[in-house]
């Protein structure tokens, strides 16, 4: 089904419509390289290429990316201590949408000091069913501890610890040690702070500074081309790595 450009710019967060046909009017915005002036020109969207001010941008139904979050960002609209992630995203993609609960959300959260592998969206649904506690999707935790690792360690955190708000135990999928103080930590579940609670709960602790990282959520490792600070797409076969 065709869309109206000024529609298709729109629905990918360029502004309200008017500015959308503000933009297509002075000939901001082009498609196959060239100036389309009339703000109810006719295009498929599903994929089309186009350019704003010179930016060059593809039109998709919903937005799901990945952001290689670094230490120092909250996952929050609304940061109280330090900037919040969604600026490290370009403005259309913080407004898709337009309305009150416009643009993409994280899924699930990272703590402000640990960096790594986000994913975020505007696809409701999506957003529901990866962070339903019924989805087992395996998410990989570097850590670097404050105090070196032993055997003892690994074993409780692979058999199981009790957190405080829960007496159910809670256990790693898997562990190994990568280094003296160094861990790789394999978690299906994501309650509060749940590494450094386990890693806190076996008498060590996730150092401040450089101490948790996601490395990999299902099969989609964190790209290493992918620099702190930096989103990219994901691809259908990122979307399925991960389902
Ligand atoms: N566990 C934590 O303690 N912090 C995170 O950011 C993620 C998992």
């Amino acid at each position: 089904k065709s869309m109206q450009l000024q529609e298709i710019l729109f629905s990918q967060g360029f502004g309200t419509r008017r500015v959308c046909a503000g933009l297509i009017q002075q000939g901001l915005v082009t498609v196959d390289a060239a100036a389309v002036l009339e703000p109810s020109e006719l295009f498929p969207p599903e994929g089309l290429h186009f350019t704003v001010q010179g930016k060059p941008w593809q039109y998709f139904e919903k937005a799901y990316l990945m952001l290689h979050k670094p230490a120092g960002y909250e996952c929050s609209q609304k940061p109280s201590n330090y900037p919040s992630i969604y600026t490290l995203l370009p403005a259309p993609i913080r407004q898709r949408g337009g309305g009150a609960a416009a643009g993409v959300q994280a899924v699930g959260r990272l703590d402000q000091d640990t960096s790594g592998l986000l994913l975020l969206s505007d696809d409701g649904k999506f957003i529901h069913r990866m962070s339903s506690p019924k989805h087992h999707v395996p998410k990989v935790y570097e850590v670097l501890a404050k105090h070196a690792v032993d055997a003892t360690q690994v074993d409780k955190l692979l058999s199981g610890v009790v957190l405080d708000d829960d007496p159910k135990p809670v256990r790693a999928a898997a562990c190994e040690q990568t280094g003296e103080r160094q861990l790789r930590l394999t978690l299906t579940e994501g309650k509060y702070h749940q590494v450094k609670r386990m890693i806190a709960a076996v008498g060590n602790r996730v150092e401040e500074v450089g101490g948790l990282h996601r490395s990999r959520i299902g099969e989609l490792p964190l790209p290493s081309d992918l620099p702190q600070g930096q989103w990219r797409w994901l691809t259908a076969q990122d979307l399925v790595s991960i389902s």
